[in-house]
């Protein structure tokens, strides 16, 4: 999929909108703790700069619910832009009021505003015209480089890109790249093809199951998900999470493997725990003996050994959702174990986002891996086959 290329717009002393992606999680303090999605920004904004334009930045964080939540200002975020492109970048207090009105009016060449949290305005999640079209009067050009925000169609992501033509809209590089990835990915892997396919639910990733079956060599699954298959398997999987209404489906993903010639594997062992807690008792026990009121919180150290040597061979994994809940260190051994071996291996490997990207980020190997996409929920979305709306008005055209 070719997209608008920021690299085709005529710039050079403009005034450029760009839609950002820095909700950024934060401590109790206020602290940035991951600027990974601040600093994945920085290549689109850098080239604006370059041009001499001048700059208006916007973003989301977290869920205000359209009203203004000093816990979700971007004063942090703005802080943090400073520091990393060592200028001077201005914070409206507002995103379509006087204060951000006056200051996109009036700033020159070469200068930096950032618009207060998008979501402070209740149209931004409704993709209400009105709001897009007043964020579409601050700049000549619009850049939308926020990929984890993309599969949403919000005011400043789809309903913004209807009042900018062809030649003043444009995909910024971090969306240009990631986009591409998960097209190569998904179109031209380097065999074989692994996804590891992990989390909580089976209903999350159920579309992505199905979408990538036909596409890879192996399916490796972990976390709580794979208790819906154990148990439409036979096996008593006690209190482990189960979606019973899903036992079909579970079935029907098993049974496409089986034709589409994929091995499918599933854990062998688990590491049980009597509750859902970071002090539980727990202990390891093979799939087929979880006792009666115990949970599987984990994949054990068997499942690691099959996992790594069935992986020995692959070129490309694609690695979307824990192996275990990995959030309690009593349960993040067999996430953490994969996560080195993944690091390790020599083949392209890509993270879905989300926690997956905080799990190897935690585990230490994040540098190590070739590419982690900068969205959760966005990545997941184009694993299911579907085009986002805050791409699909930036497309030149299909892949054939
Ligand atoms: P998801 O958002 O679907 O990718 O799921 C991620 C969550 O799955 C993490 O917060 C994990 O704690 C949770 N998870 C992983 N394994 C299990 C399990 N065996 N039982 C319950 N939750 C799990």
């Amino acid at each position: 999929m070719k997209l608008y290329s920021i690299k085709d717009l005529d710039l050079a002393s403009k005034r450029v909108f760009i839609r950002c992606d820095f909700n950024v999680p934060l401590d109790e303090y206020g602290n940035i703790t991951d600027d990974r999605r601040i600093r994945a920004a920085l290549a689109t904004i850098n080239y604006c700069l370059d041009q001499d334009c001048s700059v208006i930045l916007a973003s989301h964080m977290g869920r205000p619910n359209g009203e203004f939540s000093e816990k979700l200002s971007l004063v942090p975020v703005q802080r943090r832009i400073q520091q990393l492109l060592k200028r001077d970048v201005k914070l409206a207090k507002d995103i379509v009021g006087e204060d951000a009105t006056a200051l996109a009016q009036n700033l020159k060449e070469g200068e930096i505003l950032l618009l207060e949290n998008l979501r402070f305005e209740k149209g931004e999640t409704k993709n209400d015209e009105k709001l897009s079209k007043a964020l579409s009067m601050m700049a000549e050009f619009y850049v939308n480089d926020a990929f984890g925000v993309s599969h949403r169609a919000h005011a400043s992501v789809e309903g913004i890109t209807r009042f900018f033509d062809e030649e003043h809209k444009a995909a910024g590089f971090l969306l240009q790249k990631e986009i591409q990835f998960f097209g190569v990915l998904l179109k031209r892997p380097v065999r074989p093809f692994a996804a590891i396919i992990g989390g909580s639910k089976v209903s999350g990733k159920l579309e992505a199951l199905i979408n990538l079956l036909p596409k890879v060599d192996k399916v490796f699954i972990g976390g709580g998900m794979a208790f819906t298959f154990l148990k439409q398997m036979g096996y008593d999987v006690g209190n482990s999470l189960v979606e019973d209404d899903l036992l079909q489906e579970a079935q029907h993903v098993m049974n496409e493997a089986r034709r589409l010639g994929v091995k499918f594997y599933l854990p062998i062992d688990v590491v049980a725990a009597q509750t859902f807690a970071a002090d539980s008792v727990s202990k390891l026990v093979t799939s087929q003996e979880i006792p009666q009121g115990w949970m599987g919180l984990d994949i054990g150290p068997a499942t690691v050994r099959l996992y790594r040597e069935a992986l020995n061979d692959v070129q490309t994994v694609l690695w979307n959702g824990p192996m275990g809940v990995f959030e309690m260190e009593r349960f993040a051994r067999g996430s953490s174990k994969i996560a080195h071996f993944v690091a390790d291996s020599y083949a392209t490997t890509v993270v879905g986002g989300g926690d997956t990207a905080d799990l190897v980020k935690r585990v230490g190997v994040d540098e190590e891996m070739s590419f982690i996409s900068t969205g959760g929920g966005a990545s997941l979305e184009l694993l299911e086959g579907k085009v986002l709306p805050g791409v699909e008005q930036l497309i030149i055209e299909e892949d054939s």
